[in-house]
Formats: structure tokens, C-alpha cells, sequence
């Protein structure tokens, strides 16, 4: 565009001089070159969207993810067929390139039933609460663990009551804030209970933890998700109970302070995993080396079906090559759909990939990942350079007719993030958050809870900037 601009800029200037009646005509023409660029984009996001809204396969390979595969921890068969099946489906397509990264990967296990009781309560007797065990975590084993319990609301405050912990249970119990618009700031505020706060309460000499489910909904279904230990320190059970128990054992706790609870967790670290990442690749034909790459996370948790996290992504990644194929289009720039493994509870996929773009000297310019949910996409998070993210803002208004008008958030996602240094713009799809964590890492997480029409037009946003991005650069 610059190089037409230019000569338009040139022939202007020397038409004017020598028949300067020409100047009005000229300098129409001069503009033809911008007003032909933007509407040929025009033209073909909308392509791009009627083709994945009145055929699109996004809806039904998660369908086959889901339903066929289902659940995905890393280590586990599940993860191994669906690492099998996206190198089919994507051969299937006819890319240019498939192949599979690998990588090595923590294996964790479950291992049985979680169980969490009340034994004592004066008012109700013995009570079951809803419980999972987090990921990650050393189980009890089937002896179980008896103690006395205590509650904080934040990790801060478990550091106040410092020794007064030694030989307890503690129960985080600090809600996502309700306040927040976006839950995923609501998310954030509460996540360190969960990460860490079993380790920070093993420092204090407590013996076990659970953790309120990081829901903004009141339900009786618990949501799992990673936790680290402290090295150095025992590794004590950690399980999350579910929003409405945890109300439940607060209120109890109020009225009488010396509940026990009882634990009963099986989980195990075993010895890692052979696994992969799934890449599939069109070439550009212009610049080649110049990649963008878009996907997600193909592990998930071993409950549910990993449907919104992360099945969601990872097909509508797909879809953006296979679009490509659909509409007969080659890129100018070379596009890749990466399904990255083990982002829940190790992001080695994410990390080795990085790795070994910087090992080959690959030039990515741009890592797109849709990670927060298969719902109703309302534009971009991005990271990079103030250039790269004006780049991004230059596009509001091919991109607002689609109703992707949020091109401000900073973001990304957690498994394009180790790309950060080699100097690509990091983007994550940003669809609405409110409901994406009453199913984030539950049972619940299933592919009926994923509406159709919702995760297709995240298919076809990522298209869209995908398709912006290897025709102008970034
Ligand atoms: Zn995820």
C-alpha cells in the first residue's frame, strides 16, 4: 500500500505540473489503491464469516473431542487419542505441513473418590461436602486425615494467624469478587488460594487445605485446577469444595470453632510422559518466514470434558486453517494451528514450543490463543509493542461490524507467553467472561454447555485477524 501511495503521490505531483486541470481527477484516483484495500477486506471477513456460519465444522469436531475422547489430563489415553486424532483431522484437511512437537510432561492422577467431612457439628452430625481434589496434589491415601479446622479468606490473613495454623486444616474461603465486570480480574484476585495457598499453609506447619471452588456462582459443583508446593515443605492434601458447601461450612465455623474435618484424597504424582504438541501449517506465499500462529490447549482436567477449556479453542484454531482450504485462499504469511499440551498443570507444551521456534530461528510475528471460553467473542487481548498493538487498533472498523469493538485489553494467553521474547504481538480471544467459570475446570465443562453459534463466530474472529495479520503484518 505504502509503494502505491507512493507512485500515486509521484504521478500527482507530475501530472499537476503539466496539466493542471488534471489535478481534480488525479487526485480521485490517487485514493482508488486505499479505498480498493479496505474494501477487498471487507469483502473477505465477510467470506470468512458467512463460510464458517453457514458451513463451518468447528461445532462438530468439538463434538467428536468431547464425545468421543473426552477428557484430557496430560499423561493420560485421553490426552494420547486426542494428541492422534487432531494429527488426523488436520491431515484430513490437506494442510501443507502436520507434525507432532514433543514433549515431556507431568503425569498426575486422581486416583479415587475426594472426600471432605464435617464430623462433628453440632447441629448436623457428620456432613459430606461437594469435593475435588486439586491437580497436582499428594493424596491422603486411604487412611484419611482428621483435624481441626480454621478459616481464612485470603493468604495474608492465613500469614496473621502464623503458628496458630500448626496441625490444622485451613479453609480459604475468599470468593471471587462479585464487583468485578470481568471475571477473569475476579478470577485473579482469588487464584493464589489456589495455586499456592496449600503450600503457604504447609510453611505455617498445617496439615491440610481445602479451598472454596473459584466459581461466581453459588452451586453445589467443585472446581479443580493446579496448585504448587513449596519445596522443602511437606506436600499436604489440598481440595477445593464446592461455593454453596463452603458458605455452608463457613456458617457453621461461626456458630462452633472446633469442627473437624475429615480428608480423603488418592492423588499421585507419577513419573512423566512422552507427549506432544499438534502442529498443522499452510506456507505463505509471499513471506514464508514469517509465521502467526494461532491455537490452544488440547490438554484439559480429568472431569468434565474440557469443552469451553480449552476443546473450544483448539477446534476453532483448526478451523482457522481449514477455512483457508474451504475458501480456496493461500496466506501471504505462513499460519499455523498449534494445539499446545499440558497448559493446566504445567505448560511444558507452551514452554518447549518456544523453545524450539528459538532453537530453529522461526520468526513469529504474531501468537493468537483462545483460551477463555467458547462464547460469544467481543474482540482481542493483546501484549507487544506500542506499534504492533496501534497495528491492532488500525482494524476497529473491519472488526466492529463482527461486534469485536474491545481491542484495548492488555492480554494473551499462558501458552503463547514464553513466545514473548523472540518479539511477536501476543493475542488472546476475548469473548465474554461472565459465564466461563461456573464450568472452568468441572464436571460441568461439557459439550452441551458450548453454544454453537457462539463458538463459531470465534472461529471466524480468529480467521479474521489471522487473515488482517498475514495480508498487512505486524
Ligand atoms: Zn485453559
Amino acid at each position: 500500500m505504502i509503494k502505491n501511495l507512493k507512485i500515486s503521490a509521484v504521478l500527482f505531483l507530475f501530472f499537476a505540473k503539466v496539466y493542471p486541470p488534471m489535478k481534480k481527477l488525479i487526485l480521485a484516483f490517487a485514493f482508488v489503491p486505499i479505498l480498493s484495500f479496505s474494501q477487498n477486506h471487507q469483502a473477505n471477513l465477510k467470506k470468512i464469516y458467512d463460510t464458517e456460519l453457514s458451513a463451518g465444522h468447528t461445532y462438530d469436531n468439538l463434538r467428536y473431542l468431547c464425545k468421543v475422547i473426552g477428557n484430557r489430563l496430560s499423561g493420560s489415553p485421553g490426552a494420547a487419542a486426542s494428541v492422534e486424532w487432531t494429527r488426523q483431522l488436520m491431515e484430513s484437511y490437506d494442510f501443507d505441513t502436520v507434525y507432532l512437537q514433543p514433549v515431556m510432561v507431568p503425569h498426575w492422577e486422581r486416583g479415587g473418590k475426594d472426600v471432605v467431612k464435617i464430623t462433628n457439628s453440632a447441629k448436623h452430625g457428620v456432613v459430606e461436602l461437594s469435593a475435588l481434589a486439586l491437580g497436582n496434589t499428594q493424596g491422603t491415601g486411604p487412611k484419611g486425615l482428621l483435624a481441626q479446622v480454621v478459616e481464612v479468606k485470603s493468604i495474608d490473613q492465613l500469614k496473621s494467624l502464623g503458628a496458630q495454623v500448626k496441625g490444622k486444616i485451613v479453609f480459604f474461603n475468599g470468593p471471587m469478587d462479585p464487583t468485578k465486570i470481568d471475571a477473569f480480574e475476579a478470577y485473579g484476585g482469588a487464584n493464589a488460594q489456589r495455586s499456592s495457598g496449600a503450600a503457604e499453609a504447609s510453611k505455617l506447619g498445617a496439615v491440610g487445605a481445602i479451598v472454596r471452588s473459584l466459581s461466581n456462582r453459588i452451586d453445589d459443583i467443585p472446581h479443580t485446577g493446579n496448585q504448587r508446593y513449596a519445596a522443602d515443605f511437606p506436600k499436604i492434601p489440598a481440595l477445593a469444595i464446592s461455593t454453596q458447601d463452603a458458605e455452608l461450612l463457613s456458617q457453621l465455623l461461626a456458630e462452633q470453632t472446633d469442627l473437624k474435618l475429615y480428608l480423603e484424597s488418592h492423588g499421585e504424582m507419577k513419573s512423566e510422559k512422552l507427549s506432544y504438541n499438534v502442529i498443522g501449517e499452510i506456507r505463505g506465499s509471499e513471506k514464508p518466514e514469517e509465521i502467526i500462529a494461532v491455537g490452544g490447549h488440547l490438554d484439559s482436567w480429568d472431569v468434565g470434558e474440557g469443552a469451553h477449556d480449552d476443546g473450544a479453542g483448539c477446534m476453532q484454531a483448526i478451523e482457522v486453517l481449514r477455512l483457508y482450504k474451504a475458501l480456496g485462499w493461500t496466506p501471504k504469511r505462513t499460519i499455523r494451528a498449534v494445539m499446545w499440551m499440558n497448559e493446566e498443570n504445567g505448560l511444558r507444551g507452551g514452554q518447549e514450543y518456544a523453545k524450539v521456534a528459538k532453537a530453529n530461528g522461526e520468526k513469529h510475528i504474531a501468537a493468537i490463543e483462545s483460551d477463555s471460553g467458547g462464547f460469544l467473542p467481543i474482540g482481542f487481548s493483546s501484549t507487544g509493542t506500542d506499534a504492533q498493538r496501534g497495528k491492532l487498533a488500525s482494524w476497529a472498523d473491519l472488526l466492529r461490524p463482527y461486534q469485536l469493538w474491545n481491542l484495548q485489553k492488555p492480554g494473551g494467553g499462558a501458552d503463547i507467553g514464553p513466545l514473548r521474547d523472540q518479539g511477536p504481538i501476543l493475542i488472546g480471544l476475548l469473548p465474554d467472561s461472565q459465564k466461563y467459570f461456573i464450568y472452568h475446570h468441572t464436571e460441568a465443562d461439557v459439550f452441551e454447555v458450548v453454544d454453537q453459534r457462539e463458538l463459531e463466530l470465534g472461529a471466524a474472529a480468529m480467521a479474521a485477524l489471522v487473515y488482517l495479520i498475514e495480508q498487512e503484518g505486524i
